[in-house]
């Protein structure tokens, strides 16, 4: 496996984010909205650096991926998001690829009426996007690789590392 982001490299621009968000955020009605299952590394580093009051959430997004996938295949299950209705929300997801799930998301929580929506994630795949926006914040730019680990997964494994990897193999 090849590393791509170390943890140090991770925790010290996750710090930065944090920093940037406690004053974007600072005295405003704050729910940050986790994307299950990849948010969960980020998720948990973000918020105890987000230096201002806030409320956590989680939605769970699935697709099925793969030659023919389209923004009809996404779904997003919004069981167990908390009333956002009239709050400041910022969506926090593992990584923007095509940008399909991102903007299928805003366009699911916007039916809720919050006072705003904005969205961070990690990691974002250069020359990949394949939609009309692009996430407001975000950590690191890498190249268009499988990548895995902090929250990052291949069939469900690697998530918990805290460091991001490309699998020299993935069938392996
Ligand atoms: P998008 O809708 O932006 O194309 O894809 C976003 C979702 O696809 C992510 O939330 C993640 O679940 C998955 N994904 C995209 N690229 C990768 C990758 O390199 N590694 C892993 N593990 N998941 C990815
Ligand atoms: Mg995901």
């Amino acid at each position: 496996m090849q590393r791509l982001v170390d943890e140090t490299a991770i925790q010290q621009r996750v710090r930065e984010l944090g920093e940037q968000l406690s004053e974007v955020y600072r005295d405003r009605p704050l729910t940050v909205v986790g994307v299950l299952t990849g948010c969960m590394l980020f998720l948990a580093d973000l918020v105890r650096v987000i230096d201002t009051p806030h409320r956590i959430g989680v939605v769970h997004a699935s697709s099925y991926r793969g030659k023919t996938t389209t923004a009809g295949d996404l779904r997003v299950d919004t069981n167990l998001l908390p009333d956002i209705r009239d709050r400041d929300v910022l969506i926090i997801d593992d990584i923007f690829d095509t940008g399909k799930t991102i903007e299928k998301l805003v366009e699911s929580l916007k039916t809720f009426e919050p006072r705003s929506i904005r969205t961070a994630v990690l990691l974002v795949k250069e020359g990949r996007s394949e939609v009309a926006i692009a996430p407001d914040f975000h950590c690191f730019e890498i190249p268009d690789a499988f990548v895995i680990g902090y929250g990052l997964d291949y069939n469900d494994d690697y998530r918990h590392l805290p460091f991001i990897g490309v699998l020299d193999d993935p069938q392996a």
